[in-house]
């Protein structure tokens, strides 16, 4: 087997950290500085410094010195990436366990480095705080408000390893207890200790920028398919949801109903009370249309104010009467600027792909000429495309 050289591991991986310190803040700055990554570039740059300042010989003058500032250095790099992680969640920062842990490291490595040098103690000491942040690391990267994505499974889990390998190591060194125990002894605990804290290290960068990247993508997508206004789904996405009901169910003979719906006389709500009246009566049809869909229907603003909903699976029938108690519970429930007194009122038209085809056009049109009906009788009403004459 080749040698593990580990002062040539130290200066790779105080290179390697050092790199992608540079790339994370590169990153931070293309990308609009999303959260928590320019802290994981501080903490990157903080572990390349402190295996930069673990290099001299023992022997050297101050080396005790580089030695307390570099084992404190990888305990800041750590809470900097708990404290990364925590941003990234967008939950508030919290400094003092920072501090406190990297007054910890100070104190105990220039007590057992200068004031009552004893390498095993310093390494038991630092052994545990290391391990106990890397838990506490991968606790942050888990404890997701929604499911974690893969990627931040990926990162608790090197953070889980990290964890071991510290635990592993405090293990051997409380029972073993080596009489000449130092970084440069020669046991293979420490170049394979060194080799997978770096591979760790890189995991963890890589892992971290794909919760960025996976994040990114989400709000992206989100705000390609989203209406700004109201949040509900946008024209786009209306469309490519009936795609994809098309492929999946039309051929298994799913049937599909549209409903198209239209505020009465919206005009006169803009006019009367101003237009951010209207907008909050859109954004308040659309919050009462989401709550009262089901899973699978998709609900969506289709124009100015009109809306557009899906139902798959769905016949005429259903469809007008799940119609009409969105219009009663509009009529309830919506008035401009708030005012119960106010009376505010859509008008449906219903189409179903049984009687009028499978072409997201001829649903269209279908609801559309059924709610045109809808508006020459009298408005607030839901017309069916099938009791048209
Ligand atoms: P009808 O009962 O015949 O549907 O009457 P209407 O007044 O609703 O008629 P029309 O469809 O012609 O009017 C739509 C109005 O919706 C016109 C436009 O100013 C308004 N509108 C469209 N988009 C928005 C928006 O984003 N916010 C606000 N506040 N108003 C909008
Ligand atoms: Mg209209
Ligand atoms: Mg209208």
């Amino acid at each position: 087997m080749i040698p593990l050289d580990i002062r040539t591991m130290m200066v790779m991986t105080a290179l390697l950290a050092l790199m992608m310190a540079g790339q994370l803040l590169l990153a931070s700055i293309q990308q609009g500085n999303p959260r928590g990554l320019r802290l994981w570039a501080l903490a990157q740059a903080s572990i390349g410094l402190a295996f930069g300042l673990a290099l001299p010989e023992p022997r050297q003058p101050l080396a005790s010195w580089l030695i307390v500032g570099g084992s404190a250095l990888i305990v800041l790099g750590l809470a900097l990436q708990w404290q990364g992680l925590r941003s990234f969640y967008a939950r508030p920062y919290m400094w003092w366990p920072v501090l406190l842990s990297l007054g910890l490291a100070l104190l105990g490595n220039l007590w057992f480095a200068i004031l009552a040098p004893n390498v095993l103690y310093r390494a038991i000491f630092n052994s545990l705080l290391m391990g106990t942040w890397s838990l506490l690391c991968a606790h942050a990267a888990l404890r997701a408000p929604a499911p974690p994505s893969i990627a931040a499974r990926l990162t608790g889990a090197a953070f889980l390893g990290l964890a071991l390998l510290f635990f592993v190591r405090l293990l051997y060194l409380l029972t073993a207890a080596p009489p000449d125990y130092g970084l440069y002894a020669r046991i293979s605990l420490n170049p394979i200790m060194q080799f997978l804290l770096s591979v760790l290290q890189m995991i963890l960068v890589s892992s971290f920028m794909l919760m960025v990247h996976t994040r990114i993508t989400n709000d992206l997508n989100h705000l390609a398919s989203s209406d700004g206004l109201t949040g509900a789904r946008n024209r786009r996405s209306l469309e490519e949801r009936f795609a994809r009901w098309q492929t999946l169910e039309l051929r298994k003979g799913g049937i599909l109903s549209l409903l198209l719906i239209d505020i009465d006389h919206f005009k006169h709500v803009n006019d009367t009370y101003g237009h951010p009246a209207g907008d909050a009566v859109l954004c308040a049809i659309a919050r009462l249309g989401q709550t009262m869909l089901r899973k699978h229907d998709t609900f969506a603003r289709y124009g100015g104010e009109e809306f557009c909903v899906l139902l798959p699976a769905t016949n005429e029938t259903e469809a007008a009467s799940l119609a009409e108690r969105f219009r009663l519970a509009v009529a309830a429930c919506v008035h401009p600027n708030e005012n119960p007194a106010l009376p505010l009122t859509i008008s449906i038209g219903v189409a179903c792909s049984n009687e009028v085809g499978d072409e997201f056009s001829q649903l269209l049109q279908a609801a559309d000429d059924a709610l045109y009906h809808a508006k020459r009788n009298g408005r607030n009403r839901v017309v069916a495309f099938s009791s048209l004459p």
